[in-house]
């Protein structure tokens, strides 16, 4: 919890850095104001000593102008004094007022630079982590740390800066030093009051932390509970199932307002024994002062000022406190944010790597290489032993097309991967080669783990163990730092394409924002999408997505597969993209695919996709079981294939095989 402490304190500070200067301006001016404000009660004293003076006691005054060392040197009572005494009380005011105004407006705007750079480090920092991240993560999480703790943090700062924390903690301790010049025995009894205070100040500060984090925790969840249902309402409502979840999500809400109460009362509480320890000061300090006065050692005009300076010490100390309660509610929502900067944080990360890698050594040791039961297809081996003799393209690869930039070899290479989390290896030992232009079907049974090699391909997630090279390289995701999947070349098609909100012009050239109209175009003729598109009200400026033209499964896919095929890659996976297809758009993409130069890697349940395939690998338990082309593992008796392509789990096969 301590490092965790650390850590949130240093990204504040990080964030904070690049304003030092803005920072220090406001510390300045805060200063000033306080110097002007902290003059106020020797004024007021002052006033009132010289008012009195006036008044026919010139005696006395002159008496108190000498035990007063705040009071002007040899204050003469006289109306001239006094229009003196009032002038510089009406300059005190401007230059505090002025300095007020200046410290509220610079701190403001600290707090809100500080909450704009922290949400841009935070949304930069959640872009970049790998699938492993957000299988871990809720969306209403990640977005109440990104919203509500960012703002509770940026208010906090400016309040702490201008507002109640330094500006009063700066007040308290000046009003003691004036009262200590004052009179030191006062200052002693202003102090007694100090400890009993700071002693619960530093109650509030943990305990409002600790609750804090819970209740923020708690109100992430309600969110992420809304949002999840709220996206699905159709399902909520088909189920008839509106009013126990309107319950479940009362009852989640609600845990957060007991811990809001459960806050509220421990405040009630402070804030009473706060006051009350105050008010025994205040008394005292009077009855005390009054004595003195009595004595004829102070006089009424500084009694005055004393008691103005308690004021403040009184009123300064109880805004620290609540001030101090923010920033304990501050230190959960930073605690809650950092945790977000320090899950991406390649330390941590290498650590985690390192143990689990640990762990996938032990297991295969025993296992390793003894699971690609390979066929062996023309042009191709996979003995996975990394030689790269295998230079040629083989296949239906044509560089016909204009579409490409060329293809690129790939291969895994012992690719070990569990998901976090998880009990038992996603894949294990894989070795797979696709030579430059070739098309590897992935087949098997669901759950095989074929979208998993789609995902270490693409470099989504990190292996444990094994390494995934493109042209020989190693593929190093952009979360640990390499240049990614997209820089490699490569593009994919994934499961359920998911659109943005924009354009149907901004889907198709979201991976290369200043593609020309004709490479959108071009793009979307190849995906078979430009003729469902000129039939949009706005053709390409059509918004679709969340909140525009409503698109079928089908729309969606063709869009997705005109985003990948703009890019010309030389890698291209394509997981299950033609599920949601017609037939007329399967073929035509289908011939579409068979002209472009890339390397594909295609997970299809469609016979007739599959079997044009070059290579095909079935995959069943997170291994390679058979690789060959369709008539070489038809061949094989009791074969996975074989028996895939007989039975039911082919059965969308047989729908369009050809005759
Ligand atoms: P396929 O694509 O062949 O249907 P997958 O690659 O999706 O198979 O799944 C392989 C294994 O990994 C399955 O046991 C599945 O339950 C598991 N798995 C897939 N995705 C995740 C995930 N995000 N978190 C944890 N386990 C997963």
């Amino acid at each position: 919890a301590a490092a965790a402490h650390k850590a949130a304190l240093r990204l504040a500070v990080e964030t904070l850095r690049p304003d030092w200067l803005l920072l220090a301006g406001t510390m300045a001016a805060l200063a000033a104001t306080i110097f002007f404000t902290l003059l106020f009660p020797l004024l007021i004293g002052e006033v009132f000593d010289v008012v009195r003076a006036h008044g026919g006691l010139a005696g006395e005054a002159a008496g108190a102008a000498a035990i007063n060392p705040f009071a002007a040197a040899g204050a003469a009572a006289t109306p001239t004094s006094f229009t003196a005494v009032m002038l510089k009380l009406g300059g005190c005011l401007v230059l505090s007022a002025t300095g007020n105004a200046l410290v509220a407006w610079c701190s403001a705007l600290l707090g809100e630079r500080f909450g704009y750079r922290l949400r841009g480090r935070l949304m930069e920092t959640l872009l970049q982590q790998d699938q492993a991240f957000y299988d871990a993560s809720t969306t209403g999480d990640l977005v109440s740390r990104l919203t509500l703790d960012v703002t509770v943090l940026q208010t906090t700062l400016a309040d702490f800066i201008g507002q109640r924390g330094f500006r009063s903690m700066f007040e308290v301790v000046g009003a003691l030093l004036m009262i200590a010049v004052q009179q030191p025995l006062l200052a002693l009894v202003s102090c007694a009051i100090t400890p009993l205070l700071s002693r619960l100040l530093r109650a509030v500060v943990v305990r409002s932390s600790a609750i804090i984090y819970q209740r923020q925790t708690v109100a992430a969840e309600a969110l992420e509970y809304a949002a999840e249902r709220l996206s699905q309402v159709q399902t909520v409502q088909v189920f008839a199932q509106q009013e126990r979840e309107a319950g479940a999500f009362a009852e989640l809400s609600g845990s957060g307002y007991q811990l809001a109460q459960r806050y509220a009362f421990f405040q009630g509480v402070v804030e009473g024994a706060g006051r009350l320890a105050v008010n025994v000061g205040t008394v005292a300090l009077l009855g005390f002062g009054g004595w003195l006065v009595i004595q004829g050692r102070i006089s009424v005009g500084a009694l005055l000022a004393v008691n103005v300076f308690n004021l403040f010490i009184s009123v300064g100390l109880s805004s620290v406190a609540a001030s101090l309660g923010e920033l304990g509610k501050a230190l959960g929502a930073l605690e809650r944010v950092s945790e977000l900067v320090a899950a991406s944080d390649p330390a941590t990360q290498d650590v985690a790597a390192t143990a689990s890698s640990g762990s996938a050594a032990g297991t295969s040791s025993s296992s390793s290489g003894s699971h690609s039961a390979s066929v062996g297809a023309p042009g191709h081996s996979s003995n996975g032993n990394g030689s790269s003799s295998h230079v040629i393209a083989a296949g239906s690869s044509n560089g016909s097309s204009s579409s490409s930039r060329g293809a690129s070899r790939v291969e895994l290479r012992d690719v070990w991967f569990k998901y976090p989390g998880a009990m038992n290896w996603a894949v294990q030992g894989i070795n797979l080669t696709i030579e430059p232009g070739q098309t590897v079907a992935l087949v098997g049974p669901s759950g095989g783990g074929k979208s998993t090699i789609a995902a270490l391909l693409l470099g989504l997630y990190t292996p444990q163990r094994g390494i995934v090279l493109v042209d020989g390289k190693p593929l190093v995701p952009k979360t640990d730092g390499g240049s990614g999947a997209a820089e490699a070349g490569m593009a994919a098609v994934l499961q359920q394409p998911m659109l943005m909100s924009g354009s149907v012009r901004q889907q198709i050239r979201y991976g290369k924002p200043e593609a020309s109209h004709d490479e959108v175009l071009a793009a979307a003729r190849a995906a078979h999408a430009d003729e469902f598109v000129s039939q949009l009200p706005d053709t390409y400026d059509t918004e679709v997505g969340e909140r525009g033209h409503a698109l079928s499964g089908g729309q969606k896919q063709r869009l997705a597969i005109a985003r990948a095929l703009l890019l010309q890659p030389k890698v291209l996976v394509l997981d299950e993209v033609t599920s949601a297809l017609d037939v007329a758009s399967e073929r035509y993409i289908s011939s579409t695919l068979r002209s472009m130069a890339a390397t594909k890697l295609i997970i299809a349940h469609r016979l007739s996709t599959v079997r044009q395939a070059d290579v095909i690998v079935a995959v069943a338990d997170g291994r390679v079981v058979e690789q060959g082309t369709h008539h070489q593992l038809l061949a094989l008796e009791g074969g996975t294939y074989r028996r895939l392509v007989k039975t039911a789990e082919l059965g969308a096969f047989w729908a369009h095989a050809p005759a």
